[in-house]
């Protein structure tokens, strides 16, 4: 920036969790425009259409609340008051719960989309001086399953390869992904490096075809939920041909017997049958892969929003592991982050279950390592209540107070009515939010508007672990603040020391000494590293070096330092299909929406690309139901009902219907929102819900 208020300023884009370099550029009438940064490694200058029209985003405030608002009671509206009278009542509401309730009586729902210094602000609060573990985030529906997957398998939670990796490998195996559309500009580089070397293999199951799985050399067209059968039965191949290695596998890893003995308890052909595809396809991927050099494994939802997500994560890393492809160039898992600051929330513990750092909340030594690292209260071992069961609890009544924030559950929430049903429920709700889209908001007692995308400023990690600085760009709207202040001034107002930090540099700072020692460290890190260097992969040494693969020594993080290969069953959990519901549901996302739409909804271009909520279906089920191109279909099963128009086509499975989730209430009507549908199962470890399987039934409307 020039100094006059105009020019050109660096950040990071906001949406998915590649982590896009973007250069914001500022006129002489504040009119912004947006170009991807040339200069960063992850994009090298490339946008995909959401982030090129960041921008409309940020200059379009019709949809912004601008001032706090709260009630007395429900029965009344709400009214502009200042931010101490709305922070003043929802300190004395939550102070009169915790006296009487305990502190288990309140929860706080936060985002992915959050920055670090958020999360961490709020993570300290909430675990170290509320003195509950109640706060969850929305990446609980994300990457949770694949969290519980790399403690398992690799001993923390730690994605071992770099974007670049990409260009390094000749095998990659998408499962249950569509990066093509969800992680374009990932996409972008693999089929860069493919026009490169035509002999990059490209394998993808998915039970539909997808733009990912159109440019594959294999598409294993899985039946939902079989993934664990496939990938055992691919590692059983694997075996046989003896494209495995037997010494990695001897000296750094465990449990491969029992897992050999699991996989050949299924022939290829039976696996073959119960995933609904080709022995001959299962052969060809397996081989793919054994005769490769590097390997890279690469998923997202498909595995992870399953009611055994876990094992599906587990069963595909298990690839990498039996091959030895991991630790090296062009090799290795790779969980596509979802959201653009999962990974940030991740480090600093943002979830239900997790302490700063990767330190273990079950480990008596590491509560009481954080505890005096923050001078505050005993942090408590009992995990908190994750997303789904925080809505569980205040429909049952022991979650008296819920806190929103930069999240539209109403939307996102899986079974969808029920949640509606106990966010009634609860006492007292506030709302913390930029948009007045979210239908929270009509149950909020009180309402903090936040400010968004830069207008604020702070720090984000991407997938491949790379932290970049964000910087503030433009003046939030009215009286938003930024949520760490929100929350330190709500901390300070609660009587709690340790809130007061004199800049977001600050807070940064106190996470990055809190890392100190352990695998994530980066306690040489600050924002003048940062915007000196523009981003670094942690961990990070003394010197402010980043690393750009873990694992290169072969040591993994386990207490043996061998990665462990669990030999885990393939049942699938989810729901049956029944006569009356014969179909299987499952849900996701399109090209040009991110998430609930309260950002990308607003950029009349990104509608261009698909307008309205549809439901695909496979011509043959249609015409069991006689059911045309563009008819109006219903969808539905105990839960809810949806109601769209139905689009014809070949590339869905047979027997499986998809809708995307983007859509809410339109006008009250809630018959685009997809949860309406979905189940409210849950991975029995990582708690994420089973967004890909649920049984329903079609008819003509
Ligand atoms: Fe933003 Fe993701 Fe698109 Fe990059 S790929 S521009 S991070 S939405």
């Amino acid at each position: 920036e020039n100094g006059n208020g105009f020019g050109s300023l660096k950040t990071t884009c906001c949406y998915c969790g590649v982590g896009c370099g973007v250069v914001v550029h500022k006129d002489r009438n504040g009119k912004l425009s947006v170009e991807g940064d040339k200069d960063h490694p992850v994009n090298k200058g490339m946008l995909c259409s959401k982030g090129m029209n960041l921008h409309y985003t940020v200059m379009d405030k019709s949809d912004r609340l601008f001032y706090p608002e709260m009630r007395l009671n429900k029965s009344l509206q709400r009214q502009r008051v200042s931010w101490n009278e709305a922070l003043d009542r929802t300190v004395s509401v939550f102070k009169t719960l915790i006296e009487k309730f305990g502190p288990e009586s309140v929860a706080f729902y936060a985002s992915g989309q959050c920055l670090t210094e958020e999360y961490y602000v709020l993570n300290k609060l909430v675990k170290g001086f509320i003195g509950s573990n109640n706060v969850d985030t929305n990446s609980r529906l994300c990457m949770s399953s694949a969290v519980a997957a790399y403690k398992m398998s690799l001993g923390e939670d730690s994605v071992p390869v770099c974007y670049d990796d990409i260009e390094h490998t000749d095998c990659i195996f998408v499962a249950g992904a569509n990066p093509a559309w969800c992680h374009p500009i990932i996409w972008r580089r693999v089929e860069a490096a493919r026009e490169k070397n035509p002999a990059l293999k490209i394998i993808v199951s998915d039970p539909r075809k997808t733009q990912t799985a159109s440019y594959a050399n294999v598409h294993l067209q899985i039946k939902p939920g079989t993934d664990i059968v496939l990938h055992h039965a691919i590692g059983r191949v694997l075996i046989e041909a003896g494209d495995i290695d037997a010494s990695f596998i001897k000296n750094h890893t465990e449990g491969f017997e029992a897992y050999s003995k699991k996989v050949m308890q299924r022939t290829v052909a039976e696996a073959a049958k119960i995933c609904d595809v080709s022995e001959q396809s299962i052969r060809e991927a397996a081989t793919y892969i054994g005769s490769a050099k590097g390997f890279l494994t690469m998923w997202t939802m498909g595995l992870n929003q399953s009611a055994v997500g876990v094992n599906k994560n587990l069963s595909l890393i298990n690839l990498n592991l039996i091959t030895g492809y991991i630790g090296k160039p062009g090799s290795g898992p790779f969980s596509l982050t979802g959201q653009p600051n999962a990974m940030g929330g991740r480090e600093v513990g943002g979830l239900a279950n997790l302490l700063p750092a990767h330190r273990n909340l079950a480990n008596e030594e590491d509560r009481k390592y954080v505890q005096a690292f923050w001078k505050s209260g005993a942090i408590s071992a009992k995990p908190g209540y994750t997303a789904t069961e925080m809505f569980d609890a205040l429909h049952e009544g022991k979650l008296k107070a819920v806190w929103i924030m930069g999240t539209n559950p109403l939307v996102s929430l899986p079974d969808v009515r029920k949640a509606e049903e106990a966010l009634k429920k609860a006492k007292f709700v506030v709302v913390q939010e930029a948009s007045i889209k979210p239908e929270t908001l009509k149950y909020a007692d009180v309402v903090f508007p936040a400010a968004t995308w830069a207008e604020k400023e702070g720090t984000m990690t991407n997938a491949e672990r790379r932290i970049t600085y964000l910087n503030k760009i433009v003046d939030a709207p009215g009286e938003a603040l930024p949520d760490a202040e929100i929350l330190c001034r709500f901390a300070q107002k609660m009587g709690f020391e340790g809130f007061d930090f004199k800049s977001f540099a600050d807070i940064y700072k106190e996470h990055c000494a809190l890392t100190k020692g352990t695998s994530i460290d980066i306690n040489a890190l600050s924002y003048d590293v940062l915007k000196a260097k523009r981003s670094v992969q942690w961990p990070i040494n003394e010197r402010g070096e980043g690393t750009q693969r873990l694992f290169t020594d072969k040591k993994f993080y386990t207490p043996s330092k061998r990665a462990i290969i669990h030999a885990v069953d393939d049942d699938n959990l989810s729901e049956s299909t029944t006569k009356y519901l014969p179909l299987i549901l499952t849900t996701g996302r399109i090209r040009d929406q991110w998430h609930t739409m309260t950002k990308t909804g607003k950029v009349s271009k990104l509608k261009q690309h698909i307008a309205n909520a549809f439901l695909e279906i496979h011509p043959d089920d249609a015409a069991e139901r006689s059911i045309a191109e563009g008819n109006l279909v219903e969808i539905t099963n105990g839960r809810g009902t949806v109601r769209v128009k139905a689009k014809l086509s070949t590339e869905i499975k047979k027997g499986v219907v998809f809708l995307p989730m983007h859509w809410g209430k339109i006008l009250n009507n809630d018959l685009n929102r997809a949860n309406n549908l979905t189940n409210n199962l849950v991975d029995p470890i990582s708690k994420e819900p089973d967004f890909k399987f649920s049984a329903v039934e079609v008819k003509g409307y």
